[in-house]
């Protein structure tokens, strides 16, 4: 049912879902589809972290868990291949569940070995929302793991929120109620009203990649950028640039008043053990 609304809505991820659907013919689809149902159980999923950094000084103060999938035969494949796919196939509420417990383990695993923690954000898709479940798994989570609250954060896109926006409410704020903080994801793309982005009570605001591209040359998506980082500042919302690739970026975002940013630039997402030996060890000195 949300796969329709998005459709609807014709933005954002269902982009990627409609190119991959036309790409390939329909038996490989369903071949893909039944290869992911295996992957997910045969725990082929791979995940990698993508800094964010603190644009005044560079410092790295949290990271988002990207997924990709390590195939037998195609090697590293990447979430636009198949999150369309998983999403089509209700097959997204196995892949996100995969995702959150693979993100508490890696977490888990880190504050057992008494490495520093710093946050983590996971994406979680529209059909999640929606349907009742997640809160469920939040739970059961944050009953285990208490000190989860202050590390573990989601990001919803702006489509999947409009899927849905009275049920992507009801969510947000009981997360934020249990401490877990969320991010509107791909801000800007989509069309969320600004009745609904005060009522969903998201802590931050992630400037779409596609804003940050033109910064330097282009006066509208500069203009949108600004306007984003100052609809943040007024609601009290953290704001964040993703795809940030240039040093010219970065400089302008700061005179613009963002004050965090992601992106290549700084670092590409990377495994579990590259995040700890380049950022958490050192950390720990
Ligand atoms: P997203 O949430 O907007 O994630 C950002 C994407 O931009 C990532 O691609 C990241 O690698 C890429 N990126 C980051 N910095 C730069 C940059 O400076 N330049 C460029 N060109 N790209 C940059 P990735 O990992 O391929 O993920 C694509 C999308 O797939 C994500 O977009 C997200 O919507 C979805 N996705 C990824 N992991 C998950 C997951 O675990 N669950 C769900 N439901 N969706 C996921
Ligand atoms: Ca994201
Ligand atoms: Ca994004
Ligand atoms: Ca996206």
């Amino acid at each position: 049912i949300s796969l329709y609304e998005a459709k609807k809505s014709g933005k954002g991820c269902y982009v990627f879902w409609q190119r991959d659907f036309l790409k390939g013919s329909t038996p490989e689809r369903v071949q893909m589809e039944s290869e992911l149902r295996e992957a997910i159980l045969k725990d082929e999923l791979v995940l990698h972290f993508q800094p964010k950094v603190e644009a005044q000084t560079g410092k790295v103060y949290a990271f988002e868990a990207l997924v990709r999938w390590n195939h037998p035969r195609l090697g590293l494949v990447y979430p636009d291949r198949f999150i369309g796919i998983a999403e089509e196939s209700n097959l997204i509420i196995e892949l996100d569940r995969w995702v959150l417990n693979a993100v508490v383990s890696q977490l888990t695993q880190w504050h057992q070995s008494g490495l520093p923690i710093l946050e983590v954000s996971v994406n979680i898709s529209a059909a999640h929302v929606t349907r009742l479940g997640l809160l469920d798994v939040f739970r059961s989570f944050l009953d285990q793991y208490p000190y989860l609250s202050e590390c573990l954060e989601i990001e919803l896109t702006e489509t999947a929120i409009m899927a849905d926006p009275d049920q992507a409410t009801v969510v947000l704020n009981k997360l934020r109620e249990w401490g877990v903080k969320a991010s509107v994801d791909d801000f800007g793309s989509g069309y969320t009203s600004l009745g609904y982005l005060k009522k969903l009570n998201a802590h931050t605001l992630k400037i779409d990649r596609s804003f940050i591209d033109g910064i330097t040359y282009d006066v509208y998506d500069r203009d949108v950028a600004k306007a984003i980082i100052a609809l943040a500042s007024s609601l009290s919302m953290d704001v964040v640039a993703e795809g940030v690739e240039t040093q010219d970026q970065w400089d302008l975002l700061q005179a613009f008043g963002c004050k965090y940013l992601q992106g290549y630039f700084f670092s590409r997402p990377q495994c579990a053990q590259d995040i700890e030996s380049d950022y958490l060890r050192p950390l720990q000195l």
